[in-house]
């Protein structure tokens, strides 16, 4: 039996894909028109087959039934106008190659220059007497000057009702590709296969929505401007019809071709545990418990997202769930995507497990532990070498687990946790492994239902939506560089009241590089000295793993009282006394990775303080960091970095799972995601 296809397959165009007719997959080539330097030229705008060319969406549109006089253009805001080439010119300035070339546009109520610096070739598209198409705004209003605007010559003949009169269509061009030649070829190529572009299946509401065919024509050659957000929407839902078929139908083979292990449990441990650990579970927690034994004891395996904001207890769930399966005599296998966390989930399953006589292994890249310290590499597999027949253990480690070659007797559920670290395909090649484990995959990112709903649309979904209580608040300040005399006196009287802080460096790439090194170490120095004569310890990503755990747990045991750190402190660490959280250049960091950064104070019962340090004079990232003195609310962070930065960015770079869309857009396009959701599961079935 080959392995389940779970990877969701970075799609470069998915809308229709699956239903194309072989006409419309056909090569541009075999267009009339298209030679081979042309085909090159589409193809630099991933344009290979017809179906592409049909898809290929407008950057923006021109009403050219309607212009703005040139007596009328401002500085403001861009506008088309037309009129005719009275001057042209090209001037080149001596010495250095400088060279500017103008056309001067005459309409009949202004004359209008424009210019192009250093784009001496401009001169051979334009002739006097031309009339011209042009878009900008006016760089200058006396006289009115435009810098490089869009300009397109109206050409006469028989096809120039397609450019004219109409609202035209601007496409994305690349070098050498003439607008009015690639308008020409859609529309040409239009009339002629318009009637091949079929309905998807299942096909959306026809009452609600235009037919395909018509959305492909409306998205090029729209009658009114409104038209286009209506022929957007219908091709969008077709994408997201795509993608859930592709999911769903994923998600269908493999119930199919699996079975549930039984790991439902009998509480004889769980009783125990939950008396014993101090707190009681938030109904939240419970109610998520509820929803993983169900799954746990069904018949197909657990495939599980759980999603909580950082600090809402997620650690505590996962330890239930575990205690399930290794009541029903599995083993556990538990993921963390950094040391730091595997060591840190390692103490607590121990502090919990151990009284209960349940072994806990540890396996990171550096470090391996359990029953007798060693994991058995001699058949080349590894193997934890205690007794693996009873009772069950639980293995924590990092991604190191994930090695093809490690192998894991009776393992009946895995957890990863704080997923968006791991990539999707890691996440693929664990759950192939053994007969399939249950998996529940959990996440401090609040993801945005349209984000969840597309990269993690096979996975159920929990969300724990309640903070544990007698928690101090967390309040958030902006300030500028030249505060910072301020805030270190801030910090250090916190310290004397005998709490504790981070201090956090952006780093530039998902691995600290030696740049990001070098700085956070020249800080390091600077907080030595700020806050003297206080202990300060240092973490990045190149410090030694030993001296990384002992920086940790000297910090978790007070004797260090500030923690200088890039990044990599992100995700999971729980220290309940750190008290304050000093983010440095906040700018150049995403919201929710700010948000999970805050999300390490605000942990015990103390008032906390995240303090973002940003001289970003730009209004926008101004604006950015705001929302996080406004809101401590994980879902409106997420929502509003997804509509600032996009998806890529938002759950980082390694992320790779997102798909690309024409005309879907995440940040927006919920109820469509949700439409087609529900029509491809009516379908899928209704095919069963
Ligand atoms: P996260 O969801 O970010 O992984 P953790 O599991 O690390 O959060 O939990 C954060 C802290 O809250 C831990 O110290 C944990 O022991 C504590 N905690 C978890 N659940 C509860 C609860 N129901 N009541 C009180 N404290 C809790
Ligand atoms: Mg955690």
């Amino acid at each position: 039996m080959s392995p389940p296809e779970n990877k969701i397959s970075p799609l470069k165009n998915p809308a229709c894909r699956d239903e194309a007719t072989p006409e419309l997959r056909k090569p541009v080539t075999s267009l009339w028109g298209v030679g081979a330097e042309r085909a090159a030229q589409l193809a630099r705008l991933e344009i290979f087959t017809i179906e592409d060319l049909l898809l290929h969406r407008p950057k923006r549109y021109e009403d050219r039934r309607h212009f703005r006089k040139i007596s009328e253009l401002t500085k403001d805001e861009p506008f088309t106008a037309r009129g005719k080439i009275v001057v042209l010119g090209l001037k080149r300035f001596r010495g250095g190659g400088k060279s500017v070339f103008e056309i001067i546009l005459d309409d009949g109520t202004a004359r209008l220059h424009c210019r192009w610096w250093n784009l001496p070739f401009m001169e051979k598209y334009f002739a006097m007497g031309d009339e011209v198409f042009v878009f900008g705004k006016l760089s200058e209003t006396k006289p009115r000057v435009m810098t490089h605007p869009e300009t397109e010559v109206i050409e006469g003949g028989e096809e120039s009702f397609i450019h004219i009169n109409r609202i035209a269509p601007i496409y994305p061009l690349t070098e050498g590709l003439p607008q009015r030649w690639l308008r020409g070829l859609i529309w040409r190529t239009l009339e002629k296969f318009e009637t091949e572009i079929s309905e998807p299946k299942p096909a959306p509401d026809l009452k609600f929505f235009p037919t395909r065919a018509n959305a492909v024509r409306m998205i090029h050659f729209p009658e009114e401007l409104t038209d286009v957000e209506i022929a957007r929407q219908r091709l969008a839902l077709d994408e997201f019809i795509v993608l859930q078929l592709q999911i769903q139908s994923r998600r269908k083979n493999f119930e199919a071709r699996t079975k549930g292990l039984p790991c439902g449990g009998d509480n004889r441990l769980m009783k125990p545990f939950l008396s014993r650990l101090g707190f009681k579970l938030t109904e939240s927690q419970t109610k998520v418990l509820r929803e993983i034994r169900a799954d746990m004891s069904g018949a197909h395996p657990m495939r599980r997202l759980l999603q909580g904001d950082v600090g809402s207890g997620k650690t505590a769930v996962a330890a239930c769930a575990t205690l399930m399966a290794i009541e029903s005599g599995f083993n556990v296998a538990l993921m963390a995507p950094t040391e730091i966390l595997a060591e840190q989930n390692f103490r607590n399953f121990q502090k919990w497990f151990e009284p209960l006589g349940i072994k806990v292994e540890l396996q990171t890249g550096s470090r391996k532990s359990g029953a007798d310290g060693r994991w058995q590499m001699a058949d080349g597999k590894r193997r934890p070498t205690s007794n693996f027949q009873l009772p069950s253990a639980i293995f924590i480690g990092t991604h190191a687990l994930l090695t093809a070659d490690f192998d894991l007797p009776k393992l009946g559920l895995v957890i990863i946790d704080e997923q968006h670290k791991f990539g999707v395909a890691q996440r693929e090649q664990l759950v192939r492994k053994g007969s399939y484990p249950h998996l529940l995959v959990m996440t401090a990112t609040p993801i945005p239902r349209t984000l969840g709903l597309t990269l993690y649309g096979d996975l159920d979904v929990s969300v724990i939506d309640e903070m544990p209580g007698g928690r101090g608040k967390i309040k958030t300040f902006v300030r500028a560089a030249d505060k910072l005399p301020k805030v270190w006196e801030f910090i250090r009287e916190e310290i004397s009241g005998g709490r504790q802080a981070y201090v956090v460096y952006p780093r530039a790439e998902e691995q600290d590089t030696a740049n990001d090194i070098k700085a956070v170490t020249k800080e390091f120095d600077n907080v030595q000295r700020a806050l003297a004569p206080f202990k300060v310890g240092l973490l990045h990503g190149r410090v030694k793993s030993a001296d990384k755990e002992n920086t940790m747990s000297a910090f978790r045991a007070k004797q260090i009282q500030a923690l200088v750190a890039t990044s990599l402190i992100e995700v999971g660490v729980d220290v309940p006394n750190a008290t304050v959280m000093l983010i440095e250049n906040a700018e150049r960091f995403g919201l929710a990775q700010l948000h999970q950064l805050r999300g390490r104070i605000g942990r015990g019962a103390h008032e906390s303080f995240c303090i973002l340090i940003s001289d970003a004079k730009n209004v926008e990232a101004r604006a950015r960091l705001k929302i996080l003195e406004e809101t401590n609310d994980g879902f409106k962070i997420a929502e509003a970095d997804l509509k600032l930065r996009g998806p890529g960015e938002l759950l980082g770079r390694e992320q790779s799972g997102v798909p690309k869309f024409r005309f879907g857009n995440l940040a927006e396009d919920l109820d469509l995601i949700r439409q087609a959701r529900e029509s491809v599961r009516l379908s899928v079935v209704e095919k069963s």
